[in-house]
């Protein structure tokens, strides 16, 4: 497998170059050059497969000869070791928990894989790597996490002082080896700022070899795949389910296009947005226009122009009739959310996080004029992660899992930096 870049000025590069560069020196994503078609015989008996089997299949043609199998499978192992349960809610919709892993968001899995197949480059290589990350909370929690302690791997995060969560916040400065954190007095918007003027600057990475880790990286995008095979392994019905998808970046639900481009019986795809809806406005006029963000209750939805919506252009070939064949897409408030996590409380006895509400809720929406039709919707962070604003909306109490209340008792160490690139360049220069 090779991948091209979308901008179509930089050559093909292998799955090695690919996860080094994070992009195409031209700027565009890398794209992979086909999509491999899996054995329908497979298919048909995935129930009797264990993750790890089901992961290197599909993540096998991806990686090509990068890696040779036995270790491929040792990283698919380590990347799928919690569980991804498919939990009824009712006889309609059921929820696949993707909050399992180690940071309880659903970006373990993209993290976990990167981290392993970079580590394995870089040992089999003796060369030393620095992975560096702009995040507002939830991605710099789980590469701090997969990333740590690896060999050859030093990680710089730089995060916003005051605008992540305080769990997101230790689950980032505590307890890593070789993770260091820069908290910046700015935005998250400084913070990427930074970032790629880190990227841009050959001064610097002549003397360190940085590589990225945000979801552009495609050995963080197309792993996620793994999940619609695993819900496809538990889903009881004849007919294939609809997914509901909380979409921000839009990594997630573009690697479960892939799967179905790939073969996975999916009967529709469902991109459940908040306040942030350029891609519902998208599905409805055809024209893209992309939007500062708004701030909303499912922040990790804050996105005001989604960097994987041309990958799912390139994906349908610029076919905008069968994207609309294949996908639907709905935008949901804050008022509605808080809502729809009360009424799914109350009723059914399960709470849903803010993210999972809103795909929850997009889902219902969809049914409404399809009333035949049976989903999942992707639960993709622990609603303890968000207790202060599940319990101001719900007026339910959040009980902290004994993970959560561990990372809480942990101690910050943080380096605060200014948003100026020249402080961002002293650390790196003078960090050995
Ligand atoms: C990152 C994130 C999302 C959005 O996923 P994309 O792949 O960027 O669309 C949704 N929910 C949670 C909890 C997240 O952390």
């Amino acid at each position: 497998m090779n991948y091209y870049s979308l901008v179509q000025k930089s050559p093909r590069v292998n799955f090695k170059e690919a996860l080094f560069q994070g992009q195409a020196p031209d700027g565009g994503l890398y794209f992979p050059d086909h999509i491999p078609l899996l054995n329908k015989n497979w298919l048909g008996a995935i129930k009797n497969l264990e993750k790890e089997e089901i992961a290197l299949e599909v993540m096998k043609p991806y990686v090509g000869k990068c890696i040779p199998e036995d270790d491929l499978y040792r990283i698919c192992e380590e990347t799928c070791s919690f569980s991804f349960p498919l939990v009824a809610i009712h006889d309609k919709i059921s929820c696949l928990e993707l909050f399992h892993g180690p940071t309880m968001a659903f970006k373990d899995v993209g993290a976990r894989f990167m981290s392993r197949c970079l580590s394995w480059f870089v040992q089999h290589e003796n060369r030393e790597v620095t992975v560096l990350v702009a995040t507002s909370g939830d991605t710099g929690a789980a590469v701090a996490s997969g990333f740590s302690g690896l060999k050859g791997v030093n990680v710089v995060v730089l995060y916003p002082s005051g605008k992540v969560s305080r769990f997101q916040e230790l689950q980032m400065t505590s307890g890593h080896s070789r993770v260091t954190a820069l908290e910046v007095s700015g935005t998250f918007d400084d913070c990427q700022r930074m970032v790629k003027e880190a990227f841009a600057d050959t001064e610097l990475k002549k003397k360190r070899f940085l590589t990225s880790a945000n979801s552009i990286n495609v050995a963080r995008w197309l792993p996620q795949q793994i999940y619609y095979f695993l819900a496809y392994k538990d889903w009881p019905c004849e007919k294939p389910p609809v997914f509901s998808v909380p979409s921000g970046n839009f990594g997630n639900i573009c690697s479960g296009l892939v799967a179905h481009a790939s073969g996975l019986p999916v009967q529709h795809f469902i991109a459940a947005c908040n306040a942030n809806k350029v891609f519902p406005d998208f599905m409805e006029s055809g024209v893209y226009s992309p939007a500062q963000s708004v701030s909303t209750i499912s922040s990790a939805m804050d996105v005001g122009d989604p960097s994987n919506f041309k990958r799912i252009l390139e994906l349908f070939h610029h076919n905008y009739a069968g994207m609309k064949e294949l996908i639907s897409s709905y935008s949901v408030t804050d008022h509605r959310t808080a809502e729809v996590i009360w009424d799914v409380h109350h009723k059914y006895g399960y709470l849903m996080d803010p993210h999972g509400a809103v795909a929850f809720d997009c889902l219902q929406t969809y049914q409404d004029l399809h009333p035949d039709e049976k989903g999942i919707f992707m639960e993709t962070a622990h609603p303890a992660k968000f207790g202060e604003i599940m319990e101001s909306t719900t007026g339910v109490p959040i009980t902290m899992p004994a993970e959560m209340s561990a990372v809480m008792k942990g101690v910050k160490q943080s380096t605060p930096i200014l948003p100026e690139y020249s402080d961002l360049i002293d650390f790196l220069w003078n960090k050995d």
